[in-house]
């Protein structure tokens, strides 16, 4: 276990840059610039939906150790990630608005591709940080009271106790590199460069990272929100015993953050772009990729469709294949194989 650097008496930090948090002087002339330059410019290609295949999803969602390990993306960082008999979703937010009120803020440019009633049980909510776009109160209290049971929340360090505040009963905080099984799949919380804070006295002072999650069948990833670092160089290192090529290689499937990542002196310590992104995928030896967190919510100065345009040309400079990194339509889903589990028997 690492030295724990990332806390000081200030709050948390990053591994590589400290804090990135701008000064307020930062944020308001990148406003003013947003307001003069008329940011962020429409899309041109609406953000592609489909129907979920609800069918495949909710008979999915009850196939316990038989499960397809499968992706749907439901819109900015939400997917439901089923694998290893676990139904998980990742920082829910089905509100209009990413904000603390919903008649001001960001308003989503697509409905949810999967609404919360037609969602099958969850099992267990991945919080990566607790920013509006990523922890949403109102989906928070939608999950806890679903049909079925509440689902187990994990978060990092600071957000149990306001889970709790809300009702949860079930929620376990990480601090990075820890893990916790559940139902026999480890999830580790792991770390990114990025930064927390809901309000004006808050900043940094709950953690922020990403997720692993790993079983004998199936092994993924989920970046939340990061800028490029380090981080996922060590992450790979850190699961190298884990996922020898006997075990079945590196991370089937890394859910990478890819929107809201303009303008670049405002936006790159804490928001990669899809090229950064791209090398993510690279540093931590996934066998695939699908770029999230874009699409959805307005959130920066890139239009909506920025990754539709560039994902083509940056694949190409990055010599990575349309099957190693892609990115999905809002309600779709992509289909993984299992690995033979060469320690379990499964009967
Ligand atoms: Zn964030
Ligand atoms: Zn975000």
């Amino acid at each position: 276990m690492p030295p724990k650097t990332h806390h000081t008496p200030q709050g948390f930090r990053n591994n590589y840059v400290g804090t990135v948090t701008k000064s307020l002087g930062d944020l308001l002339r990148w406003q003013l610039d947003r307001i003069r330059r008329g940011l962020p410019p429409p899309a041109t290609i609406p953000t592609p939906v489909q129907a979920p295949d609800l069918n495949f999803v909710k008979g999915n969602a009850k196939a316990g150790h038989k499960m397809t390990p499968a992706v749907t993306w439901i819109g900015h960082a939400t997917a439901l990630v089923q694998a290893s008999g676990l139904n998980v979703l990742t920082d829910p937010i089905f509100s209009l608005r990413a904000s603390p009120v919903q008649f001001l803020g960001p308003a989503r440019a697509q409905p949810p591709g999967v609404t919360l009633a037609d969602l099958p049980r969850i099992d267990v909510v991945l919080i990566s940080h607790n920013h509006y776009d990523h922890l949403d109160r109102r989906s928070i209290l939608a999950l806890q009271g679903q049909a079925g049971g509440a689902p187990l929340f994990l978060a990092p360090i600071g957000i149990k106790a306001w889970l709790e505040r809300l009702g949860v009963e079930h929620a376990v905080e990480l601090d990075w590199w820890e893990k916790h099984v559940h139902a026999g799949v480890e999830f580790h919380f792991t770390p990114a460069q990025h930064w927390s804070g809901r309000g004006l006295h808050d900043r940094n002072k709950t953690l922020w990272g990403a997720w692993a999650a790993t079983a004998s069948d199936f092994q993924w990833f989920f970046s939340g929100d990061t800028g490029y670092s380090q981080d996922f160089s060590d992450t790979r290192r850190h699961f190298a015993d884990l996922q020898t090529e006997t075990q079945g290689g590196g991370f089937d499937v890394a859910l990478i953050a890819v929107g809201a990542c303009l303008p670049r002196w405002f936006m790159q310590m804490q928001h990669v772009d899809l090229g950064e992104a791209v090398q993510v995928h690279l540093d931590l030896g996934a066998k695939c990729s699908i770029g999230v967190h874009w699409g959805t919510f307005a959130l920066a100065d890139d239009p909506l469709d920025q990754p539709l345009h560039e994902l083509a040309q940056v694949r190409t400079l990055k010599g990575v294949s349309e099957e190693s990194f892609f990115l999905l339509a809002i309600g779709g889903t992509r289909q993984f194989a299992r690995r033979s589990a060469p320690v379990d028997s499964e009967s």
